[in-house]
């Protein structure tokens, strides 16, 4: 059975039942960030807005004016810092922060919370 070694602080990843979860197990904090697929509408809002670019946007394929795949989102988990901007930006409630068990968005909690935009429209 091959292992896998987990740094310290370091983020892992998992996906079941349609949810994405990134996690951080400290020795006294554990954080976690999910995405929810069914709810997810992969918009690309959370994408354009993280301030680590640690979000990459899939859009949708298309064969003709059939669309063979949804688009959608996934998370690099060596660039993502858990700040939780994401967040409290996706339209649609399909992430989630906990922390501890509480759910909490630190970028809220820290009244931090960034107004610039990467984006010119
Ligand atoms: S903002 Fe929300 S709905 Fe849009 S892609 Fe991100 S997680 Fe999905
Ligand atoms: S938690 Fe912060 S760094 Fe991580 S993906 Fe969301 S906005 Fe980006």
């Amino acid at each position: 059975m091959a292992y896998q070694v987990i740094r310290r602080g370091q983020i892992t990843k998992r996906e079941e039942d349609n949810r994405l979860t990134l996690e951080r197990k400290l020795l006294v904090r554990w954080y976690g960030l999910e995405l929810n697929r069914d709810k997810c509408i992969g918009c690309g809002i959370c994408a354009d807005q993280c301030p680590k670019e640690a979000i990459e946007h899939f859009p949708a394929e298309f064969k003709g004016i059939k669309a063979l795949t949804r688009p959608s989102i996934d998370f690099d988990t060596e660039k993502c810092i858990l700040c939780g901007e994401c967040v409290s930006l996706c339209p649609l409630d399909a992430l989630q922060m906990i922390i501890e068990k509480e759910e909490k968005v630190p970028v809220i909690e820290a009244n931090v919370f960034a107004t610039v935009t990467r984006k010119r429209w």
